[in-house]
């Protein structure tokens, strides 16, 4: 069993976002008013990945806040998907950004440069399993995209995540908001609303990346995750109150607990059948905003297909 538990891990919480456009490439704000943004919103670090450039903010991190170098590749294709996206993020330094690079190429650049990768917004994409399916060594997927849910509605891409790890992979589970700080009448602002909550040592490059590589953050736009515990044969969750908390394993080995109408919950129990390959956790806050865990495994490893 391979259970990454930020909650009971040492360290101290700390708040990101991995995914964020300025004016360097098609975002609204200047790198210096998105940083301000998300460090006055309560974010610890802030990962910048314009498209095709790696973009630096002079003076940004200090002991109470961590900008972190990243950028965005795009020049794959998918089975039906005209462009694939990985975002790189965490780098040791600037770097030339490859233009076009096919996924395997853009996730190798990362780690290169000290990074890491995950696939952006599948659903956005198009992305399909069989796609995803040939590439190796990120480090997960954007489960929740701020920006692709106000745009197009197409931001979730938990199905995504779940068929993968159904098929053995063991990607955790981003939620980012790849803001652009694109703004109307309908659509809301997509700066600081979603993020990873990282148990880390110390708000270091080293030991943030370091913890979202051991997988010891939780994911949300919304409710907290307070804690995710596996005692004999159970597994509980305690959250924020909440319309709902499902456990999540592949196929129809999963379970849902619902608060009856006009009322909220803040803890729910399952008891794995002992079949599944894994299982995780998510909750809805009464603003249908979602916390995500990431997966508990059960069982071996097994070798990519
Ligand atoms: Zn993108
Ligand atoms: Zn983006």
């Amino acid at each position: 069993m391979e259970f990454a538990d930020p909650f009971a891990a040492p360290g101290h919480w700390y708040k990101g976002n991995l995914h964020t456009h300025t004016t360097q490439s098609d975002g609204v704000l200047e790198p210096k008013e998105v940083v301000s943004r998300y460090r006055a919103a309560g974010y610890d670090f802030l990962a910048l990945t314009d498209h095709h450039t790696v973009t630096r903010v002079a003076g940004a991190s200090d002991d109470a806040f961590l900008l972190l170098l990243g950028t965005e590749l795009d020049g794959d294709r998918g089975q039906v998907a005209e462009s694939v996206h990985v975002v790189a993020f965490g780098l040791s330094g600037p770097a030339e950004v490859p233009l076009a690079p096919s996924v395997p190429a853009a996730i190798a650049w990362a780690r290169e440069h000290g990074g890491e990768a995950l696939i952006a917004h599948p659903y956005w994409s198009g992305l399909t399993v069989s796609d995803m399916l040939r590439w190796d060594g990120h480090l997960g997927v954007e489960i929740f995209n701020t920006g692709c849910h106000y745009e197009i509605a197409k931001g979730c891409s938990t199905v995504h995540w779940d068929d993968l790890l159904g098929q053995g992979r063991r990607l955790w589970g981003f939620a980012v908001d790849d803001s652009h700080h694109y703004r109307s009448e309908n659509h809301p602002t997509d700066t600081a609303r979603a993020w990873v909550m990282v148990k880390a040592v110390e708000l270091t490059r080293e030991a943030i990346l370091s913890s979202l590589r051991d997988g010891l953050f939780y994911s949300s736009w919304g409710p907290t995750i307070h804690e995710v515990t596996l005692t004999g044969e159970q597994v509980t969750a305690r959250t924020s109150p909440v319309k709902e908390i499902n456990f999540i394993a592949q196929r129809w080995a999963s379970q849902s607990f619902s608060a009856p109408e006009g009322s909220t919950l803040k803890q729910a129990s399952f008891r794995p059948s002992g079949r599944e390959e894994y299982l995780r956790v998510e909750c809805r806050d009464p603003e249908g905003r979602w916390a995500y865990s990431n997966p508990i495994f059960f069982g071996e490893r097994k070798p990519p297909s």
